[in-house]
Order: structure tokens, then sequence, then C-alpha cells
């Protein structure tokens, strides 16, 4: 069985533990875009962890772990992660983690220049995490870079960064900052590449091998479909392709077909960052939902906007992922509300719609709210459909009709077993 877990919305929806939930009957799990500009929160027995860069399969022993070609990969911050996980007792080795060759440095460079574009574009900025995500993704498509294969064979290496730095130098030299010093990166690259040089393979060949063995394989997403680099709300979107059309591409499986695409959507609205969010509420009832929900970023701390459930954005982000059933998280965030706030349709220029709408027809959008009644409760504690009130069935039935996909499985709080599957 091949399974894609991806956000419907902005990100942060839960697909960490949704992925730590489902992952016990799979024996691959893959990461396939992305870099440590996001994070998945996951609460075990063994903890609590925010994992960046690695995939969620990491917390359970038997799972392989698979760091596809799609993703960027900061050195020193994967070597944090993985001493971060070493020291909470979770082993981390070449047998249950692979990076392949083909996924490309962010190099301190990168962060560099993120910095200095942010900084540039002052109040206009995109709100980038800073970690060097979209240059090091800009890089890779002008073949410029180094990828991970590339720390095995070292005697390239400096030449290949000598090449990079050059080109590199002539943006940073058009910021008017300190170039960047090619025998700094190259012990960096040196320190941290010796530390995961054994995981580093072609990891296409042992996940075709899977493939033929009848491993169960899952693909692990980072943000959400309001996120994606063509399909998402550009140009506040990331850099690579969170959908699960890309999964084989980015994972190193190009003609697998994926059979089930579980879409992690929220029970509320939450988005880190710039841009449109149309259904974004503020004042105290912000205030109030952000406080229940614990909205604040896994990977920078900064406070998250949010809003109701938003029917339009996440109708499109349910059908642009081809989800074909849903998990519904943090519905128990929902509790203290008397009354639950949903954005039904969009106003623009007076006219009422309910989809999506493409460019800057977005922009003037404005939310059209309805209430639907709060159940005041506390659903921590259920865990079948049946224990759920009557308010909170209404409105787990309420998103199901709206977004046209069925809901298997409901979160009612951040434990592993803080769930509950519908039937
Ligand atoms: P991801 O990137 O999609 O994995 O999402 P994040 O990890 O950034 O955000 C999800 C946050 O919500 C984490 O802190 C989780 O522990 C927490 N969480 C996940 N599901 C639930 C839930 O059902 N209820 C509550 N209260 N918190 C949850």
């Amino acid at each position: 069985m091949l399974t894609a877990i991806v956000g419907i919305n902005w990100g942060d929806e839960g697909k960490g533990r949704m992925v730590d939930l489902l992952s016990e009957s799979y024996d691959v799990i893959c990461r396939y875009q992305g870099g440590n500009n996001a994070g998945h929160t996951v609460v075990n027995d063994k903890g609590r962890f925010i994992l960046n860069l690695l995939p969620s399969g990491i917390l359970r022993e038997e799972i392989v772990n698979v760091m596809g070609g799609g993703m960027v990969i900061d050195l020193e911050h994967l070597c944090g992660e993985i001493g971060a996980l070493e020291t909470k007792g979770v082993s981390v080795t070449p047998e249950n983690l692979k990076i392949s060759h083909n996924a490309f440095i962010c190099l301190p460079c990168h962060k560099a220049q993120d910095i200095l574009e942010e900084e540039r574009l002052g109040d206009k900025k995109y709100g980038s995490t800073r970690r060097g995500i979209a240059p090091a993704y800009g890089d890779k498509y002008m073949k410029k870079g180094l990828r991970m294969g590339d720390l095995l064979e070292a005697w390239r290496l400096k030449q290949k960064l000598y090449e990079m730095l050059e080109w590199k130098n002539l943006t940073l030299r058009g910021y008017n900052a300190s170039l960047a010093d090619s025998s700094e990166i190259l012990r960096w690259l040196y320190e941290y590449g010796a530390r995961l040089a054994p995981f580093i393979s072609d990891t296409t060949v042992y996940l075709a091998d899977a493939i033929r063995t009848g491993k169960n394989i899952m693909f692990e997403a980072q943000l959400g479909a309001l996120r994606d680099i063509d399909y998402g709300i550009y140009p506040y979107t990331t850099s690579s392709h969170t959908l699960a059309a890309f999964a084989p591409i980015g994972a190193g499986i190009p003609a697998a077909k994926i059979e089930r695409v579980i879409g992690v959507i929220k029970a509320y609205s939450s988005c880190v960052g710039e841009g449109p969010f149309t259904a974004e509420l503020f004042g105290e009832e912000a205030d109030a939902l952000r406080e229940a929900g614990a909205e604040y970023g896994a990977a920078t701390g900064r406070p998250r906007r949010v809003g109701g459930f938003d029917v339009p954005a996440s109708r499109y982000g349910v059908q642009i992922q081809g989800a074909s059933e849903l998990a519904l998280t943090k519905l128990d965030v929902l509790s203290y509300m008397d009354k639950i706030p949903v954005c039904v349709a969009y106003e623009i220029e007076g006219a009422k719609s309910g989809g999506f709408p493409t460019g800057d027809k977005l922009l003037r959008a404005k939310p059209v709210y309805e209430y639907l009644p709060g159940f005041k409760t506390d659903i921590s504690h259920c865990r079948r459909s049946q224990e759920l009130p009557e308010a909170a069935l209404d409105y787990i039935r309420f998103i199901e009709n709206a977004m046209e996909c069925p809901i298997k499985y409901v979160s009612v709080g951040p434990g592993r077993d803080e769930y509950l599957t519908m039937n």
C-alpha cells in the first residue's frame, strides 16, 4: 500500500501526529519535499519531539525512514536533530535512516541570502522562516549547488563549492554583504558531512526494492496545499511541491501510484507568515483561539494567525491534493466556544462565492461567516464517535458535506491515543 499524508490547509494541521499514529502499519516513511522551514510535533510515550527534517517514522524503531531527493537539507540542523533524538533514547542508524544522494544541500550562504532578502523587502517581506530554503531551491533550479552525494566525493567537493561560490558572491555583492567564505563553508561541509555520510545512498534503489517486495510505504509532506509552489497562494508559498501528486517524484520512485491520500485538515484555520488569509479573526476572538490551540510555530515560535474553518480554501485544498479521505484534527480546541465560527464563502466585489479565487482576486476577498452551535464539553476523553456530543458530530458532518470527502479520523488531543475513528 502506498499512502500519502498531506496538509489540506496552510500547514500546521497536525500531519506529524497523524503520521506517528498511522505509521504503525507501515514499513517505510518517506519525506519528499521541503527543508527545516516547518516542524512536525509528535507527542508519544518517549516525550515531545519537534521534527523539522527527519520523517516522523523515526520515532518507531521498526520503521525505515527515507529523506527523498526532493528535499533540501541543512546539514548542521539535521545533525542537531539526530543528536537531540539520541539524547532522548531514540536511535538513528543507517538502518533506520536513509538520505537520498540527490537531496540538495542548504548551505550557510543560503541562510544568509534569505535574511538579506527579507530585510531588503522590509514591509513587503514574504514572512520567510529565514532558514535559506527559497535561495537553496532557487539555486537547485539554477543548477548551482551541492547535493548530498557530493559529500561522499570529497576530492570534488572543494572544486564544486568554489565554482558555486564564485556565482553566489555576485549576488551577495549586490546586497553589499560580506562574501561567502569558501574555507569556512568547506569546514562546515567536512564536519557535518562526515557525520551524515553513512546515511547517504541511492535511495531510489532501496525504494524500488521496497515496492517490489510489497512493503507498505507512507509519504509524508510538510506544510499544506495552499503553500504549494505552483498551486498555492503564490508568492506566499513555500519553494517546493506540497502536493500528494509530487510524492513519488520527490521520494525517488516516479512511476509509483499513490493509492491512498489522507488529507489532514484542521477544525479551524491557522497561518504563519504573510499573504492573504481571508478567514482571519482578530482581537479577543483570535487571542482566545490562538491560546486554546497553542498556535505558535514549531520551527520558529512565531504566533500564528488564526481564523474559523475556511470552506472555500479547504475545498480547494481537498481537490488539489486529490484526498481520498480526511483526518480532522484539533476538534477539542473548539470546546470553549459558545458558537463556532465558519467561513462558508467569500465575498468579492459584492458577489458571494463558495469557490476559491485565483490570483489577485483573493486579495479582495472578504469572509462570509456563519456560526454553528458550540459543544461546550471536554471531548478529549472521547474514543468512539458515539461518545461525542451531538453538536460536535454535527460540526464533523458539516465539514464532511462541505468537503465532499469522508472524514475517517478525528483527533481530540495531541497524544498518540487521543483520536477516534469515524464509522
Ligand atoms: P504539522 O506540521 O502539520 O505536523 O503540525 P504542527 O506540529 O506544527 O502542529 C500541530 C500541533 O497541534 C502540535 O503541537 C500537536 O501536538 C498539536 N495537535 C495535533 N493534534 C491535536 C489535537 O487533536 N488536539 C490538540 N489540542 N492538539 C493537537
